[in-house]
């Protein structure tokens, strides 16, 4: 169609047969029937049908959906309530009891947990790969093997996972694919492109980008996403009606959200880098993080997410420093979650400290010392000026 800063504000546009230049809410539970039988029976049962009852559609759930599935470049898409809604259908719509699926060691830990609990509880077995490496993807496939789990970047060390590799080999193999994008966002990386066939986020992220709502989106061809409205219907996850229209409209300036955050994080990582008291930086932006060369092939910009090593002379010390630092921000809150107009900062080691054994934080890329950080619209300046006294006090 047009440009991608020209859909945001139009796509979608013929779901919404009223007058109102911005969609109403349709805040309802429920629709007037159709008189006749065989028009009542279409309702009932079309995919994703807007006018029936609201688990299975919404006027403005389907104009947001036309609008991402044209982002992500593809058929369809559909809204769940949150991000892990949106994972949790994706995949269970994909396997069957006695099925393999391959995943990556870092992931979002509400999906991990999915991946090591959940599906084991339906007889379906879960090997893991180091997503640097190619070679230990293709080893841990087996006959059985029905899906690949990705993300990238990862939460939360920011590990690129090589999307043309996997998404070549799992088509050649027949594998589907579900990627997670919610780090990247569609400005910044489309792994459709690359052959991934299923691509999820937790739109309560950058898509939505305010820190207002949850919601999810998948994203696939009209099949798969018919296949995963059939599970969500039963599952349940479905977006309110104000959620989605607090989706669409957070969308609307989603690429110049992106753009905005993309220079600040790349501005601060440079920032970051020549700081005495900083021992490592992580951004995909930079030539000094390991798959810099990858990311610069797959994606378009390198989104707000970084990870910063606070230095120490050991772990316990990097551990009460990072905690310092973050006591001390006044622009970055010390909040959950990622991707809004506004800063954020988090240590991980204190979020998932109870969640994880010491080798699982190890495998996860987590570090006593480390600080992962969600840059927002704020003035780069502030930004940096925020960080520099916050270190002026370890
Ligand atoms: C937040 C997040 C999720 C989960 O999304 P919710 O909307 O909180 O359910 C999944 N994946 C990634 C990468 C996330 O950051």
């Amino acid at each position: 169609m047009s440009h991608i800063e020209t859909d945001l504000i139009h796509a979608g546009k013929s779901f919404n047969n009223t007058p109102s230049v911005v969609p109403p809410i349709y805040q309802t539970a429920t629709y007037y029937a159709p008189a006749d039988a065989d028009d009542y029976m279409a309702a009932a049962t079309e995919a994703r049908y807007p006018f029936f009852y609201h688990r299975h559609g919404n006027p403005v759930s389907s104009q947001t959906a036309e609008l991402l599935a044209g982002l992500e470049g593809t058929e369809a898409a559909l809204l769940t309530a949150t991000g892990m809604a949106a994972i949790s259908t994706a995949v269970l719509s994909v396997v069957k009891a006695g099925d393999h699926v391959v995943a990556q060691q870092s992931h979002y830990s509400a999906a991990s947990i999915l991946l090591k609990e959940l599906l084991p509880q339906f007889g379906i077995d879960v090997s893991y790969f180091d997503q640097h490496d190619n070679a230990s993807l293709e080893g841990s496939i087996r006959d059985n093997t029905t899906l690949i789990y990705l993300e990238t970047p990862s939460n939360p060390n920011l590990a690129v996972t090589d999307l043309a590799y996997v998404g070549a080999l799992a088509r050649r193999l027949g594998i589907t694919t579900i990627c997670d994008n919610t780090f990247a966002s569609p400005i910044n990386q489309r792994p459709a492109d690359f052959g991934i066939d299923i691509v999820v986020h937790s739109a309560t992220k950058y898509l939505g980008g305010h820190s207002d709502l949850t919601a999810g989106v998948i994203c696939s061809t009209q099949e798969a996403v018919n296949k995963a409205w059939k599970k969500l219907l039963s599952l349940g996850g479905a977006l309110a009606p104000f959620d989605s229209w607090l989706l669409l409209r957070g969308l609307r300036t989603l690429s110049l959200r992106v753009r905005q955050i993309n220079e600040n994080a790349l501005a601060l990582a440079h920032w970051f880098e020549k700081h005495p008291l900083i021992k490592r930086v992580l951004y995909c932006g930079l030539p000094s993080h390991p798959q810099f060369e990858l990311a610069k092939k797959q994606m378009q910009g390198f989104t707000g997410m970084l990870c910063v090593e606070v230095a120490g002379k050991d772990e316990q010390e990097q551990f009460a420093r990072a905690q310092t630092v973050l006591n001390h921000l006044k622009i970055f809150a010390n909040a959950a979650s990622l991707g809004g107009v506004e800063s954020l900062a988090v240590h991980p080691a204190s979020m998932w400290g109870l969640h994880h054994s010491p080798d699982q934080k190890l495998k996860a890329g987590i570090n006593d010392g480390m600080l992962r950080i969600s840059v927002g619209i704020e003035h780069v300046e502030d930004l940096i000026g925020d960080f520099e006294q916050a270190l002026a006090v370890v």
